[in-house]
């Protein structure tokens, strides 16, 4: 049994008191969320990785994604990239290579961490079908298939899968008129050219029930893709999007019924005063499930600091109910990232998750009380104790740490507000320590 149907059956196994005891919850609670599909617990039973909880009342995720491209293709650069978003705390990650030998990319990423992996069947499906037959259009869909359980087979513990573009979706782009960003999901666009090249519907469509059968064979989470997904603001919230959505959320009640954990994924490109509404209805038609959002970015002209760009939108992505937010590198837009842009995206992407996590849960503030306190004593150490970065802290003040008072910092000096104002309030100070 996988975790979902386990749940439904009352039980609560280790998986789900992990979370618990991570999250601060109780285990029944746990149990009933993923029960009704609110928690989506990405696994494998082919390959044990980090537990990891992600969907309603638990703290918001983060997502690294790697992978080659056509033109950048080195397995130990990427197996470095995977081992770097680990380190610097991304709680997923997703392997997302099209260029090279993929299998093997794919095992090495699988091996080289404990994160749970996720990837795109449809990137290895269409590049296969080019290198085959020269046009990635001669995908075969029993080709597609034997792949999604191959992939299952090596150990990804979370796929999207792009079932929700169907004939529905693609008449509403053509009612439309097209739009401004085209489209800009690399799965969504090969599919839509496969389908209008065949005059067919989409196999992942047309054979829901069967893609969800071998993911739930080994406990796999369906991440419902975002082929229609906005890459330009001025697309956010246009009805092929919708239509999207509403197939997704659709298609998510019907997985959790067949026992296989789902989520949505979201876009994208979306302005800041769009970002709740599209929360709030992919929550409502969806019954809560679990929704990974792509940042989004509030904006377009940010090339060269999208990483910033898109901390904004995730920062309030999460804030209204977003579950995991896939992190955005300063190469977006421009190139396949380096390490040092995936280490960046990643903590970007956890500092603003983290900031949207203290406005969605208001109780969950100590840690940042603590750290003013520890501000306020000028208790370095302390500080970064509690720091997102402590490494960056440190090195930052000890590379321009005062030569006299070691107590404060080189931004006031002498003139340090906090120590002036401990001496005259020394009385309070004393006061509140008691507390
Ligand atoms: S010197 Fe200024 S910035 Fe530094 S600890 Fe004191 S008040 Fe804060």
């Amino acid at each position: 049994m996988g975790i979902l149907e386990i749940a439904k059956a009352g039980q609560i196994n280790e998986e789900m008191r992990t979370i618990a005891r991570a999250e601060g919850l109780e285990p029944e609670l746990v149990r009933a969320r993923i029960a009704e599909g609110q928690i989506v617990v990405p696994l494998n039973t082919n390959r044990p990785a980090r537990v990891v909880g992600i969907g309603r009342g638990l703290a918001t995720k983060v997502n690294a994604s790697i992978g080659t491209s056509t033109d950048i293709c080195d397995v130990a650069a990427e197996v470095a990239k995977a081992r770097a978003a680990q380190a610097a705390g991304a709680d997923t990650l997703m392997e997302l290579s099209v260029g090279g030998d993929l299998d093997l990319v794919r095992r090495e990423v699988l091996a080289a961490v404990e994160l749970p992996v996720g990837n795109v069947p449809l990137y290895q499906a269409f590049s296969e079908a080019e290198r085959k037959y020269g046009d990635p259009n001669k995908l075969d869909a029993e080709m597609l298939f034997d792949l999604i359980e191959r992939q299952c087979a090596d150990g990804i513990s979370f796929m999207a899968v792009h079932c929700g573009i169907n004939r529905e979706t693609l008449l509403r782009l053509e009612r439309q008129g097209y739009r401004y960003g085209g489209l800009v999901s690399k799965g969504g666009a090969s599919m839509v050219a496969w389908m209008m090249k065949h005059g067919r519907e989409n196999p992942l469509y047309e054979q829901f029930e069967r893609v969800a059968g071998i993911l739930k064979k080994y406990d796999v989470v369906l991440s419902l893709g975002n082929g229609f997904r906005a890459g330009a603001i001025a697309d956010s919230s246009d009805r092929a999007m919708v239509q999207e959505l509403v197939i997704n959320c659709e298609l998510a009640e019907w997985g959790r019924k067949l026992g296989c954990q789902m989520m949505v994924e979201g876009p994208g490109h979306v302005p800041l005063d769009e970002i709740a509404a599209n929360i709030n209805l992919q929550k409502r038609m969806s019954n809560h499930a679990p929704y990974y959002m792509l940042g989004p970015l509030p904006c377009d002209i940010g090339a060269g600091y999208d990483h910033v760009t898109a901390a904004i939108g995730a920062a309030q992505s999460a804030r209204f109910g977003a579950d995991l937010i896939c992190y955005i590198t300063p190469a977006e837009h421009l190139a396949l990232p380096t390490r040092e842009d995936v280490i960046e995206g990643v903590k970007v992407s956890r500092l603003a998750v983290h900031i949207g996590d203290l406005a969605k849960y208001p109780e969950r503030r100590g840690r940042d009380a603590a750290m003013s306190k520890a501000r306020r004593d000028l208790d370095w150490q302390r500080q970064y104790d509690l720091a997102l970065f402590p490494d960056d802290a440190r090195r930052i003040r000890g590379e321009r740490c005062p030569e006299g008072d070691s107590h404060v910092c080189t931004m006031c000096g002498k003139f340090c507000a906090n120590k002036g104002a401990n001496a005259v309030f020394g009385g309070l100070l004393a006061e509140s320590a008691k507390r």
